[in-house]
Order: C-alpha cells, then structure tokens, then sequence
C-alpha cells in the first residue's frame, strides 16, 4: 500500500500564542472529516512575522490564522486581499491560491453566520457596543449583508468615529456614532444588540457593560463575541427579559467553519469544533 507522510499544514501566528483554543477545534474538524492536515499554533513575535509568512510560503502551508498582534501587520506580507478584510483593514485568516498569499477577514463573516441563523441581518437596525477590530470586523460584514442602520457605541470618540466614517464611506449601511459615557439605552426601534468590546472576557467576568438593561426588549436579539466564559452576564440577562441570544462560540466556530472552508474547500460540521471548545470551557 502506497503510504503519504506528508500532511498539509495550517495554523496560527500569534503572541501570546499560548491562550488561543482554536488548534483544539480545528484539528477536531480535520480528525472529524479524516483530513491529514495539521494545525500548528505558533508564536510569532512582530519582528519575526514576514519570515515567518515566508516560512509558510516555503513550506507549502495551505494557510494560516493570525492573531492579536499581527491582524493589521500582516497585510504588507500578503499578495491579495479578499473584499471586506481589504475594508476592514485586517486579517485573520490567509489562504494560498497557486503560490499567492491572499489576506481574508472570517470574524465577522463567522459572525454574521451564525447570526443568520438566529435573524437575517439584511434591514435591520443594529446597536453595536465598541469599535475595536472585532467591531470592524463584524460591522462591515453586517453592513455587506444588508443591515440598514449601525449606531456604534464607543468610550473614546476617535475610534468611533473611524468606524463609523468607514461604515459611511465604504458600505451602504447608514451609521451614527453614540459616545459612551454613562448608562446607554438600547432604543426601542433596535433588532439586533451586539457587544464586541471585551467586557466579560475571562477572567474579568463580572466586569459589566454599562447599558440599562430593562431597555432590552423580546424582540431584540443580543449577541455577544466573549467566548470565554460564553454565557456572559450580558447574555443571561438578555434571555431572563426574554431576547433570543447569539454567544461568542458561534463566531468562534463559524469563523474557523468558514476558514476551514477556504484551505480545504470541505464543508466541516460546525457542531463537532462547537463541542471541542464547549469540552475546554466546559460550557
Ligand atoms: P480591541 O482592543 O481592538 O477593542 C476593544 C474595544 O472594547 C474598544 O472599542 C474599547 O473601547 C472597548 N472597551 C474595552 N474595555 C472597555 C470598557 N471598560 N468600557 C467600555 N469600552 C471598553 O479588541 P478586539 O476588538 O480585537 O476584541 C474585542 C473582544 O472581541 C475580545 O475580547 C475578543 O475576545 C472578542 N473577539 C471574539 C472573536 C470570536 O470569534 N468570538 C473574534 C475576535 C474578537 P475604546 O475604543 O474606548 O478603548
């Protein structure tokens, strides 16, 4: 029998590296579907991260994620850009097409996937808390799919302020900015609440997001992107007033669904990498 000791590569260039659960959901994925492909989590520092996209490139690696610090630096490295990671102006996962590197954005499409199966964005109005890169990410991609109105609330105006110009500028959605300065009230006209700041991530989980919780109605459905812990305060709350609620892991999952997608071109069950990570956070 003809053996192949050969796998295909993937992985994550990250630092820290250490924390980052995705290997545990995607190698499941690739057990699950009898791929022989590995993913390998590394710990790139940023002056070591073009060497290491050159490391890659050599050694024949189908793609790779990139994390907290490299999400922005890494676009220099790259030979193309997909569409919203070229308006987010960032990128998570890249992909190799013939000998290109080319740059993708999965937060937020990982996001909205999971959203639609819960609400279709497309005409609905979206309250969205921060305006950090997964509030970029996540944003522009509900604005590619149809949302009508984002109003964007943010502690510090500049940031807030960038997005929400990007959100004018470069999609067909219709943003505002709401400074955050005190207890926010989700208006009554609003269909979808999405934290994507970090309050809640562990282990501060008991920090709370400022927002007049009784403004929450059944209507509303409220996502949050903290995956650990992923039932986050602002969540129980939201389902104790009777929203339907989206937790981190669904972006978490979807994100990696689609990146898998992208290198393998196999469609992996979601639910066998959601079970990976609820096994590590014992959710
Ligand atoms: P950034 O550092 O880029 O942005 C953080 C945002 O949170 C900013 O808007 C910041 O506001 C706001 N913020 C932080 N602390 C407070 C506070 N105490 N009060 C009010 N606002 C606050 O981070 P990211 O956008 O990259 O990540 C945000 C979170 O999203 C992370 O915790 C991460 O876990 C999660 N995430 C989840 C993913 C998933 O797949 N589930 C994927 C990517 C991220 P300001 O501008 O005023 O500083």
């Amino acid at each position: 029998m003809e053996k192949n000791f050969l796998s295909t590569l993937t992985g994550s260039f990250a630092m820290p590296a250490a924390e980052n659960p995705t290997v545990a959901m995607v190698e499941a994925a690739y057990r699950h579907h009898g791929l022989d492909w590995r993913y390998i989590n590394c710990e790139v520092a940023p002056h070591f991260l073009g060497d290491a996209v050159r490391g890659a490139k050599a050694m024949g690696w189908a793609g790779f994620n990139c994390s907290i610090p490299h999400k922005v630096a890494v676009i220099e490295h790259l030979d193309e850009l997909g569409q919203s990671a070229e308006i987010i102006g960032a990128v998570n996962t890249i992909v190799r097409r013939g000998d290109a590197f080319i740059g993708e954005n999965t937060d937020g499409k990982g996001f909205v996937q999971a959203m639609r199966e819960v609400i279709d964005p497309r005409g609905k109005s979206v309250m969205i808390f921060g305006a950090g890169g997964a509030a970029r990410a996540v944003s522009v991609e509900l604005a590619l799919a149809g949302a009508s109105a984002i109003t964007v609330v943010n502690r510090s105006r500049d940031t807030g302020r960038t997005l929400v110009d990007l959100l004018n500028g470069r999609t067909g959605t219709s943003a505002e900015l709401r400074l955050w300065n005190g207890s926010v009230a989700v208006p009554r006209d609003t269909d979808i609440v999405i934290n994507a700041t970090s309050i809640g991530l562990y282990p501060n989980v008991d920090q709370r997001l400022d927002i007049d919780l009784d403004s929450l109605h059944p209507d509303m459905v409220v996502a949050d992107g903290i995956h650990n812990p992923p039932r986050t305060h602002l969540l129980r709350s939201a389902e104790a007033r009777g929203c339907r609620v989206l937790d981190g892991l669904g972006m978490l999952v979807n994100q990696g669904v689609i990146g898998i997608k992208y290198w393998t071109g196999i469609d992996v069950d979601a639910s066998v990498m959601r079970q990976a990570l609820k096994n590590l956070f014992q959710a």
